[in-house]
């Protein structure tokens, strides 16, 4: 397992994003499973973790989160720097998603990992798919009314209990419309901050799913796309030593 990755050196932050149906999910889900060196920072799921253990931070948060709310910058910030501090030593990949998604926060986040020893910030990853298809594999989300039971496009009846197969309801045209626009936004404003430190990456989303997560495995591991010079990161608290 060791062999995955290049021993030692900084551990890459690596921002991941991509439009509601391009896979991303799926393919870190799989690739933490096989991979105990991955760890993923979550907005939502962090937060949530936090507050079932009873953490000051989760609870702030949880009810906002519930109502798929949007969490304060300093709260989101604080959160991140929790789950940094607690990094296990066989963690030597850190994925973030849905953060940061303004200009503040990206400050914010530049400056949380720029203080740090161990971590540094990679880039961002972005797992491209057009519109339409993502438009095409979200409609096609379709569920068992009876059981749940995630069923393909073009399938009637569910192949678990033989009920009912509907749309999942937040994937309707108009919630989806409104999700997509929402992700470009926040995708511009990212691509913007990094594009300058030419730290912007991309995955054919449109490929199969094997081949997307071997892309994106290949992205994590590559490490901080290009170390850059102490005389650069001046401005980032490095003036410390
Ligand atoms: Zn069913």
């Amino acid at each position: 397992m060791a062999a995955d990755f290049p021993a030692g050196g900084p551990v890459p932050v690596h921002l991941v994003i991509g439009p509601p149906g391009c896979g991303k999910t799926t393919a870190l889900s799989a690739l933490a499973r096989l991979h105990p060196w991955l760890a993923r920072f979550g907005v939502r799921d962090y937060g949530l973790r936090l507050a079932a253990l009873g953490d000051p931070l989760g609870l702030a948060a949880r009810e906002t989160l519930l109502r798929q709310g949007i969490l304060p910058d300093a709260l989101v910030r604080d959160q991140f720097t929790h789950f940094l501090d607690r990094l296990d030593p066989s963690h030597r990949v850190v994925v973030v998603e849905g953060y940061p998604r303004s200009p503040r926060q990206c400050a914010d986040l530049d400056e949380a990992v720029g203080r740090r020893e161990r971590e540094r910030i990679a880039g961002l990853v972005i797992v491209e798919v057009p519109d339409d298809v993502a438009f095409e594999r979200v409609s096609g989300r379709r569920i068992c009314a009876d059981c749940g039971t995630p069923a393909p496009a073009g399938r009637a009846g569910c192949e678990q209990c033989g009920g009912r197969v509907v749309t999942r309801r937040d994937d309707t045209a108009a919630r989806f419309a409104e999700r997509l626009a929402e992700y470009h936004g926040v995708a511009a404003r990212l691509r913007g901050h990094f594009a300058a430190r030419d730290l912007v990456r991309t995955v054919d989303g449109t490929r199969d799913p094997q081949a997307v997560r071997t892309r994106l495995q290949e992205l994590l591991l590559a490490g901080p796309a290009r170390p850059e010079p102490a005389a650069d990161r001046a401005g980032g608290g490095a003036a410390a030593r």
